[in-house]
């Protein structure tokens, strides 16, 4: 509890100095004023799309809980975890790997249907280029990268509650912490390329502007790299990740070909601040402390009698106990989806204002607003509701009202 306990100031402490909390988005009217300047069309055609996709995301999440719940908290997991382990003697590795990835595969297979409703609706509404064979093809890929890095996880969770039976979850959360850390290193350079290709950005008269903006803002960029997005989507978007070696920033082949240059000079200049203000090293660390109290909450709560009586396992530590855990977890990870989100929109806004800062082009920063939001269908000022339960980035009418204050402070 001790640990749990600093790990979770630890954690407090770190948002609290590393997230940009003094930055509130735009006063409301002016928002609403950005809202009115959208065209109309855009504005319902966008809204349209989300109610179509609307459904289908919160039945997801609804029957992935559900199912969570009834595998962890009734003895129908650990039968599952049990049934995988038979054709090997029930011997523990095999309960562990394949059982704990059986029990991800049916909650990954009943939310199956919401996924592929969900692909007919961007199909419908032309924001997908890639066919049923391209989406079953990344479906397929994305399953196997979830399984590899699932086994290792399992295993090596699994051997250290067998070295160190009193102390794994001290040994567990150091191990679920590196875990995070080594993922954002390899991300990039292991799993990104399973699902797109990345080649450096042609020599042109943009890329040398690109890497001048870079070198301007004090960011080693040794190379500005472009995704084949466009042969599974029509969205544009840009992005950077890794970290040290292997970060980079990487723009999507759709954004050079529908935005004007200044609008993707904006868009990188957001993906610098990011690089700059090491967002993806804050999120590395509030991830690892984030895991790392996991694995701690979990070995208190999963050894609470009750839930192992109503999981029909003896101790939290066994195999069969896994989909508890997972339970747990899924519990935890929709509690905490409204306070990442809130911390992800700060940070976004802090590269939104790096990026108007550096270009000094509140125009083209507020024209590649509208683009983004016209291309991707994303709904200028969502539901409430929504957006401060998942919202990742502030909406559209907020960055283009940021755009317009900068605009009027530096008198432009
Ligand atoms: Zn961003």
């Amino acid at each position: 509890m001790l640990t749990l306990a600093g790990l979770g100031v630890a954690l407090v402490v770190a948002a609290l100095v590393l997230v940009p909390w003094q930055r509130p988005p735009a006063p409301r009217a002016d928002q609403l004023a950005a809202l009115r300047d959208l065209p109309t069309g855009q504005v319902e055609h966008a809204r349209q799309f989300r109610s179509a996709l609307r459904p289908g995301g919160w039945a997801a999440l609804g029957v992935g809980l559900l199912v969570a719940l009834a595998l962890g908290l009734t003895p129908l997991g650990s039968r599952l975890v049990e049934l995988a382990g038979r054709p090997f003697g029930g011997h523990w590795i095999a309960q562990a790997i394949l059982g704990g990835l059986a029990v991800v595969l049916v909650a990954d297979l009943v939310t199956l249907p919401f996924a592929a409703w969900r692909h007919s609706v961007l199909t419908r509404y032309g924001l997908a280029t890639n066919g049923w064979g391209g989406w079953a093809v990344d479906l397929l890929k994305s399953y196997a990268v979830s399984a590899v890095i699932g086994a290792v996880a399992l295993l090596g969770f699994y051997t250290v509650i067998r070295l160190a039976p009193r102390w794994w979850w001290a040994f567990g959360a150091a191990g679920a912490a590196t875990l995070v850390v080594l993922l954002s290193f390899v991300l990039p350079v292991l799993v990104e390329p399973v699902f797109n290709r990345f080649s450096p950005m042609e020599p042109s008269p943009l890329r040398s502007q690109l890497m001048e903006l870079a070198e301007r803002d004090g960011v080693p960029v040794r190379d500005v790299l472009v995704a084949d997005a466009s042969r599974r989507t029509r969205a544009v978007n840009a992005y950077v990740s890794g970290l040290g070696p292997t970060r980079r920033v990487v723009v999507y082949d759709n954004l050079l070909r529908e935005a004007t240059p200044a609008e993707v000079t904006a868009v990188v200049a957001h993906e610098l601040g990011h690089a700059r203000d090491r967002d993806v090293s804050v999120g590395t660390l509030t991830g690892a402390l984030g895991a790392a109290a996991a694995v701690v909450a979990l070995y208190l709560i999963g050894s609470w009698p009750p839930l192992l009586r109503l999981a029909g396992v003896d101790s939290a530590a066994e195999p069969r106990a896994f989909p508890l855990l997972l339970a747990l977890v899924t519990v935890a990870g929709l509690v905490f989806t409204p306070v990442q989100s809130l911390m992800s929109r700060r940070i976004e806004a802090r590269a939104d204002a790096h990026a108007l800062a550096l270009t000094g082009d509140p125009v083209a920063f507020e024209s590649m607003q509208r683009r983004l939001s016209a291309v991707n269908l994303s709904d200028p000022d969502p539901p409430r509701w929504e957006y401060l339960y998942s919202a990742s980035h502030p909406s559209t009418v907020e960055r283009i009202a940021a755009a317009r204050a900068y605009a009027r402070k530096v008198g432009r």
